[in-house]
């Protein structure tokens, strides 16, 4: 006789965390829902959806392997996918794992949803609510060394290992040259994705894994052909490879397939069998349990209110490179649009500093923006990029995260990418026809914000800058150029 409803959502996808590690199944029944608002509420890129729904649809078939009744139900919501379930059982109690979004923890709350911990990180919210409260800003280094100390990572004696917290300065290379860069993963597909892509009307690449194995897979290759070189190359975009030696692992660990803790401990037991160099392993742990931590903690403390800053007062519209990447020659952009219209993901540097460096220095909106990347990426969810777009990417929030904005001239751009040297623009001119975008822009957001950021001691020597400008007029005429021809998709 079944005696409760366990509701696993599509990113909650772990038999050993939530609401199933508890689970039995003489007595439970396990549901998932595919809720219509999921597949066709927004324009989502297909590869996201298409890894989502495969990945929740073989995780049902293992539950139902192991002797559960399991029930996959798509519905026009999941509180009517849940309303079947209860139509077919009965009147049970429902549990789940808190969920990931405000929306999601309001409607399930409100459906009489009962909520175990979110186990899927390794800071409960309330740890990070404790840790927030104590701080007069919220510095994510500071919290990423509390993180060390706490979980005592990479820790001797209560010092950091190597005696240093970061290793920036081994780090942060630009593209190596005649660089052979090792094979990626190509992931076969079964039956199971094939209908999912029928469902979807699309044709997966072999990108991204549907399943724990595959993901075990993911991680596995990575520990033994990337992370020795991860940190170095972490900062670098080339024009040569698509991913360099970054991990792949954040859909995995964002849908469920993977938990943090086996990720740090492979990264860590690599360091340990001298397989990878301290300054890979201290970059790719701080991702792990620095940002992606402090990121989710800082999504619940901030509220729900926080998407809609718009403190720079930013409304112009989404620019329509951002949807089709032939909508510009400003090769750097059109490169990193068209990774993301193939595989649905980019890196971050790519992502902060050419996608939201573009949005934030032509005032592009922030919930435009924030909406665009929240549809386009396979490894996004509400809690990953509310703060990082509100608050990383084009400093809506007025500081709040951050202390200054990430703007910048195509100069860093020469520097870290292989794409100026092909493209129409020059990235050293900030003025004229073939004056480099960025250039022109970076310095004409300076002199739009000037008076907000001039009292930023961290940025007061960037608009101090303004002042050696004699081209200013003309830059800000090239900039207006600038913003109508990336309007129209001209430039
Ligand atoms: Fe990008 Fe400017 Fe370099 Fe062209 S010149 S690739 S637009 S940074």
């Amino acid at each position: 006789m079944h005696e409760r409803i366990l509701y696993v959502a599509h990113d909650h996808l772990n038999f050993e965390r939530g609401v199933l590690k508890d689970a039995n199944p003489a007595t439970d029944v396990v549901v998932l829902v595919e809720s219509a608002r999921m597949t066709q509420g927004r324009p989502w890129h297909k590869e996201r959806l298409f890894f989502l729904l495969s990945s929740a649809k073989h995780f049902a078939k293992m539950l139902t392997n192991q002797g559960f009744a399991v029930r996959y139900i798509q519905a026009a919501t999941t509180i009517d996918g849940l309303l079947a379930a209860r139509a077919e059982f009965g009147d049970l109690p429902i549990q789940s794992a808190e969920p990931s979004s405000f929306r999601q923890f309001a409607q399930l709350q409100q459906f009489g949803v009962k909520f175990v911990e979110n186990d899927f990180f390794l800071t409960s919210r309330n740890h990070f609510l404790m840790w927030a409260e104590k701080q007069k800003s919220f510095v994510m280094e500071n919290f990423y060394r509390a993180q060390r100390t706490r979980l005592n990572i990479l820790m001797t004696d209560g010092e950091p290992e190597g005696g240093r917290w970061n290793y920036d300065a081994e780090n942060r290379l630009p593209p190596p040259k005649n660089y052979e860069w090792p094979a990626y993963l190509e992931h076969s597909r079964d039956e199971i994705d094939m209908q999912v892509a029928k469902q979807l009307d699309c044709s997966p690449t072999a990108t991204w894994a549907t399943t724990r194995q595959g993901g075990l897979l993911q991680l596995q290759n990575f520990i033994e052909n990337h992370l020795h070189a991860f940190g170095p190359y972490e900062d670098a975009i080339a024009a040569d490879n698509w991913a360099l030696h970054h991990s792949l692992l954040s859909p995995y660990l964002n849908n469920g397939l993977l938990h943090a803790e086996e990720v740090v401990n492979a990264a860590i037991d690599a360091y340990k069998n001298g397989k990878a160099p301290i300054e890979s392993v201290e970059a790719f742990v701080r991702q792990i349990i620095g940002w992606r931590e402090y990121i989710n903690g800082m999504y619940w403390f901030l509220g729900e209110d926080y998407r809609n800053h718009n403190q720079l007062h930013a409304e112009r519209k989404l620019l329509p490179l951002f949807t089709d990447s032939s909508k510009t020659k400003m090769k750097c952009v059109r490169s990193v649009v068209s990774d993301i219209e193939k595989r649905s993901w980019t890196h971050h540097i790519p992502r902060l500093m050419v996608l939201s460096n573009l949005a934030l220095t032509t005032g592009t909106n922030p919930q435009e923006f924030l909406t665009w990347m929240r549809e386009q990426f396979i490894d996004s969810s509400d809690w990953v990029m509310v703060p990082n777009v509100i608050g990383m990417a084009v400093h809506a929030d007025g500081g709040i995260l951050m202390t200054k904005p990430y703007a910048s001239g195509g100069a860093y751009l020469n520097r870290m990418t292989q794409h100026c040297k092909s493209c129409n623009y020059d990235p050293k001119l900030r003025v004229g026809e073939n004056a480099c975008p960025f250039t022109t822009l970076y310095w004409d957001f300076l002199d739009r914000h000037k008076d907000r950021f001039v009292k930023n001691h961290r940025m007061s020597q960037q608009v101090n800058g303004l002042k050696r400008l004699t081209d200013l007029p003309e830059l800000k005429l090239r900039a207006q150029q600038v913003l109508s021809g990336l309007d129209a998709g001209t430039i």
